[in-house]
């Protein structure tokens, strides 16, 4: 009944997500979720993903191995908080249904690459921008990993500061695991 929490990103993803969207991977990583994305938007569908490293670029071009899906994905080595401007170059006009943030560092390799709280919020701000009505914004959080707490928190004081009348935001979380990590889901009005 109750996903873990990566499987329930995914859940509620694919159940806005429409043959034809354009939808954000704003944290590669190793590019399961643009795996997902590619297939869930189908042959006139766009997905952009966002990593700061050529590692996870590869890695997430790797795993597009369905056919078709390598054609429709775009992947870009920028930081998501250049995502405003990234879409207008690549998608002018258009609003992603669905942004999706891993936060942390790709497990295996440089923590160095880790999110960073300001960088994060201002890639949050310009995804809550650009979110199409109807679309999903999904976080999952790490507080286990230095400055994973703090960049939780600051995530999570963002999220609570979003007017009531703009969006629903959704914490799903199992409270009783020790620095488990979260999933912050925020759907416009
Ligand atoms: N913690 C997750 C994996 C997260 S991977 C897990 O355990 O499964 C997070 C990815 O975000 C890394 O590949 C890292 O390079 C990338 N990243 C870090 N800062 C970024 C930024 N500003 N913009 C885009 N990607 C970034």
């Amino acid at each position: 009944m109750f996903h873990p929490i990566l499987n329930q990103a995914h859940a509620w993803v694919e159940r806005v997500l429409k043959p034809g969207d354009l939808a954000i991977d704003a944290t590669l990583g190793n590019g399961r979720d643009t795996a997902i994305l590619a297939e869930r938007v189908g042959p006139h569908g766009l997905v952009i993903g966002f990593d700061l490293q050529q590692e996870a670029l590869d890695s997430a071009r790797a795993r597009l191995t369905s056919p078709g899906t390598a054609d429709r994905v775009i992947l870009v080595k920028t930081g998501h908080e250049g995502m405003a401007g990234v879409l207008a170059q690549r998608a002018p006009g258009r609003r992603p249904r669905a942004v999706m943030f891993n936060l942390g560092y790709l497990p295996g390799g440089n923590r160095e690459f880790a999110t960073k709280a300001d960088t994060t919020l201002a890639a949050l701000a310009a995804a809550f921008e650009l979110i199409a009505p109807g679309g999903i914004i999904t976080v999952v959080c790490y507080p286990g990993h230095a400055g994973g707490q703090d960049e939780q928190d600051a995530v999570l004081v963002w999220a609570r500061s979003i007017p009531s009348f703009r969006a629903t935001v959704v914490l799903y979380q199992f409270l009783n695991a020790h620095k488990a990590p979260c999933l912050l889901a925020i759907t416009p009005k």
